[in-house]
């Protein structure tokens, strides 16, 4: 099973992922992640995406699709992946349907999750995560249970992506509605998008995917 999660930042796109991952065995392809770790590494691409990132804009399509074009490739995605991130412009869409035709692949569902801008702003400005282990928090919906310390690994670090300050998450969420929502039009024309409320509770959410997912378990 092939699948495009879309949805402005915030929404929960990796936080459904990771359930879906595990419900059905797929890979999660996650561009920022992808962009993120090649920052780290202060490779070429790293070295051209990281201001545009920080700036809350999105890196030229040809970077992103040549990034998505190799990893496809890799033998893990033969059993089903499911795109996080990608694609984000009418180009990008474009681009993956010519890799795909190209590798034999094709897409099931696209699940655009559906929320409420301001909502968004306040959900990802307080977010942070553990630095060891990853696990995510938040100021306001969930702290760690004893202050400072993860629940899950007990390590005392934290980070904050650089591009969840408030005045960068209007501008991604500009970028989001006028590059990426066109995008669900562009697979509604095929029958294959399922639309998500995002706003209801994370599991609410992950409800509403499963029962849209049902009726695609066992396609290849
Ligand atoms: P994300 O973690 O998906 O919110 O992505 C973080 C940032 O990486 C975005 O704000 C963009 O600057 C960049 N990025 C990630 N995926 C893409 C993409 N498909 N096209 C262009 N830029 C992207």
């Amino acid at each position: 099973m092939n699948l495009i999660l879309l949805g402005p930042p915030g929404a929960g796109k990796g936080t459904q992922a990771k359930r879906i991952v595990e419900a059905f065995k797929l890979v999660q392809l996650s561009t920022g992640d992808m962009l993120r770790a090649e920052v780290a590494k202060r490779s070429e691409i790293g070295r051209q995406a990281a201001a545009i990132m920080k700036a809350g804009l999105l890196v030229p399509d040809e970077m992103i699709d040549n990034l998505m074009d190799s990893r496809l490739d890799q033998e893990d995605c033969r059993n089903g992946f499911i795109l996080d991130g990608f694609p984000r412009t009418l180009p990008q869409a474009a681009a993956l349907d010519g890799m795909l035709t190209k590798k034999n692949m094709a897409l099931d569902a696209v699940l655009p999750i559906q929320v409420d801008d301001e909502a968004m702003v306040q959900r990802i400005s307080g977010r942070y995560t553990c630095a060891k282990c990853g696990e995510g928090y938040h100021d306001t919906f969930k702290r760690p249970k004893v202050a400072g310390v993860c629940d899950v690994c007990g390590a005392h670090e934290f980070t904050r992506r650089d591009d969840d300050k408030a005045e960068t998450v209007r501008a991604r969420l500009k970028a989001y509605h006028a590059q990426t929502e066109p995008i669900i039009s562009y697979y509604r024309k095929r029958g294959i998008v399922h639309n998500i409320d995002g706003m209801l509770s994370i599991d609410g959410v992950t409800e509403q995917v499963m029962a849209a997912l049902k009726e695609h378990v066992g396609a290849a």
